[in-house]
């Protein structure tokens, strides 16, 4: 059998330095744990732009779609700001999306017990937090038509629409139902079913999936008190499903909840294909941080945690995730610090590199 395939798509600004990162986890895992992935690289975002005059080339795209999973840095910065729309880097990151037909987005908030001074919330309400947010990528009211601004007596009028089918929220509500065999096998349901007819589709659908998973537990709750739960008592959630729009609100809320934006991987996962595997492009949540690029300080860990994803949801490794994510938690527990995780002015930093050399021997010593 062929080894796995990973396409590496660094993008810009620290998005290069932490994939740099990144593959040197690749390296160890090939060889002290016998993992040999085909990594093949190429441009994404700006960096695409530079050299194409597009932020993603068709060839790009094209083995985005071969490959078994997409790693992606980040895109974007300054001297992109004024592009045209059609061309800003953030158009090669949606283009992935959409034509990879990513439609389960995976946003996970887990609080490292050695960070949990850093949430907004009391400790004791988010340390051991560990919940997982899947939300609906492709639909809902972002794509909904109609939509525009046109006139109405003499007044400007602003149109959205939520319209899901059932399809869609049921192919979403088995990534999350599989989600959740794999984890704490509890789901909850968010939508707003009191006031709209698509919340009331939603849960009749995904009551129906449910009949497939029933060692799953699932309540249903609505959006807005999903809101107000996540701030109050976090920890009662294992994995939450929610719309578009829902879950982009609630999936920031959450992840703030853990502390660092330079600590949070993410997952966009498709249909499967051919060889079982489903489509899927893993990504920090973090973006290009030009005030911090080339000077060694970004943290790496989320894109180090998205490849422990890629691991565990495209590869079956969940055995070797967890050794990732493991070593990732005694490095924060020994206080090995990147900048943004530093509290106290008076403490040093270790550089992005630095990050990784002590989760590599952390590592070393877990074998
Ligand atoms: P950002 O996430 O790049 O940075 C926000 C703040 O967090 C900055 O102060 C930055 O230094 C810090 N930060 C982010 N990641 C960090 C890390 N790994 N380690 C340490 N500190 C980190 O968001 P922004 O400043 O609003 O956007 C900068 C550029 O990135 C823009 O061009 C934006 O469009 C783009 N962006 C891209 C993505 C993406 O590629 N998915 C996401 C968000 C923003």
């Amino acid at each position: 059998m062929s080894n796995p395939s990973l396409l590496i798509l660094p993008g810009d600004g620290i998005g290069q330095e932490v994939m740099a990162e990144v593959r040197r986890v690749i390296d160890w895992f090939g060889a002290k744990r016998d993992m040999q992935f085909d990594v093949s690289e190429d441009l994404v975002g700006g960096a695409a732009y530079d050299k194409h005059g597009v932020p993603l080339h068709d060839d790009t795209m094209a083995k985005a779609q071969e490959v078994d999973a997409v790693l992606l840095g980040a895109v974007g910065g300054p001297a992109y700001d004024d592009l045209d729309f059609s061309v800003k880097p953030e158009r090669g990151l949606l283009r992935l999306r959409k034509e990879m037909d990513l439609f389960a987005n995976l946003r996970p908030a887990q609080c490292f017990d050695a960070l949990s001074d850093f949430s907004s919330l009391k400790k004791e309400l988010v340390a051991g937090l560990d919940i997982m947010i899947v939300r609906e990528l492709t639909s809902g009211v972002y794509f909904g038509e109609p939509r525009g601004i046109h006139m109405e007596d003499n007044m400007r009028v602003g149109i959205n629409t939520q319209r899901y089918t059932e399809a869609e929220i049921e192919r979403g509500a088995r990534a999350a139902f599989e989600m959740a065999m794999k984890r704490d096998k509890k789901l909850c349901s968010m939508e707003k079913a009191n006031v709209m007819e698509s919340g009331i589709l939603w849960r009749d659908v995904v009551t129906e999936v449910h009949a497939d998973y029933p060692e799953v537990e699932l309540s249903h709750m609505y959006a807005d008190n999903g809101a107000m739960q996540l701030v109050r008592a976090p920890k009662q959630f294992d994995v939450i499903y929610t719309d578009n729009l829902f879950g982009d609100i609630l999936s920031d809320c959450a992840a703030m909840l853990t502390g660092s934006l330079g600590m949070l991987p993410s997952a966009s996962l498709g249909a499967p294909m051919e060889n079982g595997r489903p489509k899927a492009m893993y990504e920090p949540v973090h973006g290009s941080a030009p005030d911090i690029m080339g000077q060694g300080k970004a943290n790496p860990i989320a894109c180090i945690l998205s490849f422990a994803m890629a691991l565990r949801y495209s590869f079956d490794e969940g055995a070797d995730a967890t050794r990732l994510e493991a070593a990732i938690e005694k490095v924060l527990a020994d206080g090995v610090r990147t900048g943004d995780l530093l509290s106290d002015e008076n403490s040093t930093a270790v550089s992005t590199s630095g990050m990784t050399d002590a989760i590599l021997e952390a590592l070393d010593a877990s074998l």
